[in-house]
């Protein structure tokens, strides 16, 4: 199969993908460049597969999902131009919904949390924190190289008082991360709030999930160590509704939540100047539906995001970060075909004409 068109292309991994007309040939699951003399249609624009870095198929507003729910949560993914899913915690296991549907997962296990301190039902609970590293060693053997843990939340014991607080202390998150590292996976790690920060930072996790608290000092100390975050700001669009739905009985917390609400925009901007490595991920499946990526790249986009450093995050930097290598001569024949140039209008990554997976088609979109 040859088809030429306008694609997002590098010639080895090592390389920054830039914009390129040419000739492409996929064959036994590998795209290369073939000479431009070959006979072959024009498909449009050839962009490699979209990555949600920030994800939880098998899991919905309602709860943990029948694994039929979960095959078509992961096809709605792929149909909205995701490829590859870094699954960011599930009480279930949702390996079935990637082998029935082609989606790349990366599975991160449960996510590990302290009693009453996250969503109800949804993460394991330690009971002595001085157990977190053996909890996480073992975590390793059921994900995929990564596990997740939650670093903060609101602690309801203080009362009126209550406010977001770190989960953990310092010196076993130092620990727990140096277990992880020597099982050989990467921690991602949920952080609404600023005060849990600098223990992330010292104790050298991976990946901040959210990161809706990182101040300027923080985010050139998170970009010089070069850890990772993902913005999800589709969820921080909604920490208005959890303040509100906080209200009176929980004053500061509803304060601290409305205060990161206001300040949104120019806290994202932030971000994009600081130079922090930000991935591209949805939070689908807690309070957003799955699919939504289109809203997140929206958001990006108005909240002051480059249109190209956008369409990057979404795929081959993310892609890398998670050992994907993009859209590369001899790598793997995963991409989308679009009909629209996306470096005018980057939410259309979302509303491919067709989705390939390993040389295979696996989502086209319906003819009207
Ligand atoms: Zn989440």
């Amino acid at each position: 199969m040859a088809f030429s068109g306008l694609a997002l292309w590098a010639d080895n991994v090592s390389e920054r993908p830039s914009w390129v007309r040419g000739t492409w040939c996929v064959d036994g699951g590998v795209i290369r460049r073939v000479s431009d003399e070959t006979e072959a249609p024009s498909v449009g624009v050839i962009v490699p597969g979209m990555v949600d870095t920030h994800c939880h198929i098998g899991y919905s507003e309602t709860g943990s999902v029948s694994e039929d729910e979960m095959v078509e949560q992961a096809r709605i993914t792929l149909g909205s131009g995701v490829t590859v899913v870094r699954d960011c915690g599930v009480p279930v296991d949702n390996s079935p919904a990637a082998r029935a549907t082609g989606l790349h997962l990366i599975r991160c296990g449960r996510h590990v949390a302290r009693p009453k301190r996250y969503m109800r039902d949804l993460p394991l609970d330690v009971d002595d924190q001085r157990e977190l590293p053996a909890v996480l060693a073992s975590m390793v053997h059921s994900s995929d190289g990564w596990v997740k843990i939650v670093g903060d939340w609101i602690d309801r014991s203080a009362g009126a008082d209550s406010d977001l607080m770190p989960l953990w202390d310092p010196a076993v998150l130092t620990d727990a991360v140096a277990a992880v590292h020597e099982a050989g996976a990467r921690i991602a790690v949920h952080a609404f709030s600023h005060r849990v920060i600098d223990s992330l930072i010292e104790a050298g996790v991976d990946d901040i999930e959210h990161g809706s608290g990182i101040d300027a000092d923080q985010a050139s100390e998170i970009a010089a160590r070069g850890i990772a975050v993902t913005p999800t700001l589709r969820q921080v669009e909604i920490f208005k509704n959890f303040a509100a739905q906080a209200g009176a009985k929980y004053p500061v917390y509803a304060e601290t939540m409305q205060g990161m609400y206001d300040a949104r925009r120019a806290h994202f901007q932030m971000l994009v100047d600081s130079g922090v490595l930000l991935l591209m991920g949805t939070d689908s499946g807690g309070y957003q539906e799955h699919g939504t990526i289109a809203g997140e790249l929206d958001l990006w986009l108005q909240w002051g995001a480059p249109a190209q450093l956008t369409i990057d995050a979404a795929t081959w930097v993310s892609q890398r970060y998670l050992g994907y290598p993009g859209l590369v001569e001899g790598g793997p024949a995963d991409f989308l075909i679009l009909d629209e140039d996306p470096r005018d209008n980057p939410t259309i990554l979302a509303k491919p004409v067709r989705v390939t997976v390993g040389g295979t088609s696996v989502w086209e979109r319906p003819s009207a």
